[in-house]
């Protein structure tokens, strides 16, 4: 198991990361490391481009900071404590406003067509969840049900969120299904996008088993 200070420093360097890239604008969304029986994430208030040390929480599956920590987790606590419960197997969630996948999830539209082969593959479809208040456990409820059959899923009138058991892939995933949402929107202004057939996706779908 990696020490408390090496997850922070991965949180750091993939927060700056997804900075860099605009993938987190000012301080919107969060991101979580389960850590044994708790679950480090980043403070509420906090940018997750311009995290330090001091932004990072521990917390307990009831989303309670442990006695000595100084800051709050993120409002988003419920959500992550509902993922992890729910997946034993996901180590790490990020959650993000990032532009494009945002504009479906306030547009109200799945990324849920078989468009671009690559992201067939990797997402299978990137549903949209029901909005509700941020912060909240009926938030915590409508995201939680997806992890039952995805990674992934869009947030209604709010942004995205993605968990892996390694941040690197995490990190990688919201890379893809960003450009993937600015692709989509693309075609929007192309005339529309050449949807694969069910033979196609199905086939896509197979090369996972390999
Ligand atoms: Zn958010």
């Amino acid at each position: 198991m990696m020490t408390r200070s090496e997850i922070e420093n991965l949180l750091i360097e993939y927060g700056k990361l997804m900075g860099k890239k605009n993938l987190t604008p000012g301080m919107s969304g969060n991101m979580s490391y389960r850590y044994g029986d708790k679950i480090l994430i980043t403070a509420s208030g906090t940018a997750n481009g311009y995290l330090d040390k001091n932004d990072i929480v521990l917390m307990d599956y009831d989303g309670n900071a442990i006695s000595g920590e100084t800051k709050k987790p993120s409002s988003e606590k419920l959500m992550h404590v509902a993922i992890y419960k729910k997946r034993p197997d996901l180590n790490v969630i990020l959650h993000v406003h990032s532009p494009y996948l945002s504009s479906f999830a306030a547009a109200g539209i799945p990324l849920d067509k078989p468009v671009m082969a690559e992201n067939t593959f990797y997402f299978g479809k990137i549903l949209l969840a029901d909005y509700a208040l941020p912060s909240t456990v009926e938030l915590a409820q409508n995201i939680v049900k997806y992890f039952d059959d995805y990674d992934a899923v869009l947030m209604a009138n709010h942004g995205f969120v993605v968990a892996s058991n390694d941040i690197k892939d995490a990190y990688l995933k919201l890379e893809l299904a960003e450009s993937y949402a600015q692709i989509v929107l693309n075609t929007y202004l192309l005339g529309g996008a050449n949807i694969l057939s069910c033979e196609q996706e199905k086939a896509i779908l197979a090369l996972r088993k390999k």
